[in-house]
């Protein structure tokens, strides 16, 4: 560990800027306690936790502009449930991938090895780029990722393909953060612990009327785990319910966090937010002798910064003395192997703190040296 005090006045007010989980503002706190005697611990079959659920759903249709006939879903297991849930309930015979990056990458490998499925398609490409799908004959879902949270790369989101098939979108890290169109996607789903700030464990997918269709379709026909099932996923959210017992602080956090995000204008709000606190780290960056944005200025993420540092500088070292000053989770993603920091800047998290942060940076770097 190298020996560099970072002076207190250069330290940001809050020190977390993992890319997920993400930083959690003191007034979620503030009403995770508030609830503490009222909804935590009771009954997620009773009016008060289905009141929390809706406020959540109706908060994501709010947020998110949700299209005429399209529905919020909610189930227990994250993004990566819903890639299981995807191959069963989505998936009628073939999928088409954009492969750019570990999580992409992950959701192809799941529809690749269902043994009900032909082999998937992967479109790849460079960690940092953005592969672009295009229409691909026999395939009935096309799936990309919104904001590849590895590399920080954003994707267009645009509909993909023609006739019935559905163009399946993670907006897992994006969610809250970026601006999006639900109206080009069939199902916008995304974990809760980034973009918009609460815990993990749960998914939540925006879905069209074509992928509640096919839905329907697909778990008349075949045999799904019941876990898995986006039918009864479906049929309980929409009485504010989870199939399974949810956890209600997650809930609470979120509802918070979505309210406070629609009560500041909503996502032109965050996502102009974002564009600030992105665009300070990749001027400063531009204008560093030792840093470098890592992705092509096109599909340079508003919510996830990669920073690739000069071979000169010892990331690793950079990472610890931050750490060890309170400022965490900035380490790269860990199968990428880059000389690199990972800023996960979403609109919990302020200018003041992102300017204090790459201070630090320097600061330590300068010292490194
Ligand atoms: C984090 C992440 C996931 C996985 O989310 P879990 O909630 O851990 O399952 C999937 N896709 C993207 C783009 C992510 O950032």
């Amino acid at each position: 560990m190298p020996d560099v005090t970072i002076p207190a006045h250069l330290l940001p007010d809050d020190g977390r800027f993992g890319s997920g989980p993400s930083r959690i503002r003191r007034g979620q706190v503030t009403a995770l306690e508030a609830a503490g005697r009222s909804l935590l611990g009771t009954s997620h079959r009773q009016a008060p936790v289905k009141t929390l659920v809706s406020r959540v759903r109706q908060g994501l249709t709010d947020l998110l502009s949700l299209p005429e006939g399209y529905e919020i879903a909610l189930g227990n297991g994250g993004a990566t449930a819903f890639w299981d849930a995807a191959a069963f309930c989505l998936v009628r015979e073939r999928a088409q991938h954009a492969v750019h990056g570990e999580f992409s990458s992950k959701f192809h490998k799941v529809t690749n090895a269902a043994p009900f499925l032909t082999d998937s398609i992967a479109v790849t490409a460079e960690a940092g780029q953005v592969a672009l799908l295009e229409d691909a004959d026999g395939v009935d879902v096309h799936a990309y990722p919104h904001n590849e949270t590895s590399t920080g790369a954003l994707s267009p989101v645009r509909r993909v393909g023609s006739g019935d098939a559905l163009t399946v979108v993670d907006g897992t890290s994006a969610a809250g953060g970026a601006a999006v169109d639900v109206s080009a996607t069939d199902a916008y789903y995304f974990s809760p612990q980034k973009a918009l700030g609460s815990d993990g464990g749960l998914w939540l997918a925006a879905l069209s009327p074509a992928a509640i269709a096919r839905i329907e379709e697909l778990t008349a026909a075949r045999w799904v785990p019941t876990f898995l099932d986006l039918g009864p996923a479906l049929a309980n959210s929409r009485k504010d319910q989870t199939l399974n017992t949810p956890a209600v602080a997650t809930l609470v956090l979120l509802a918070e966090q979505v309210e406070w995000m629609l009560e500041r204008g909503g996502l032109a709000w965050s996502a102009a937010r974002t564009a600030e606190t992105s665009g300070h780290v990749y001027a400063w960056a531009e204008a560093s002798d030792f840093a470098t944005p890592f992705v092509a200025e096109e599909f340079r993420s508003p919510v996830v910064v990669t920073i690739d540092l000069d071979a000169s500088v010892d990331g690793t070292a950079v990472t610890s003395v931050l750490r060890a000053h309170g400022v965490v989770d900035v380490e790269p993603y860990r199968a990428l192997g880059r000389n690199q920091l990972r800023f996960g800047l979403f609109p919990s998290v302020p200018l003041e703190d992102v300017q204090a942060l790459t201070a630090c940076v320097d600061h330590v770097v300068g010292r490194l040296a």
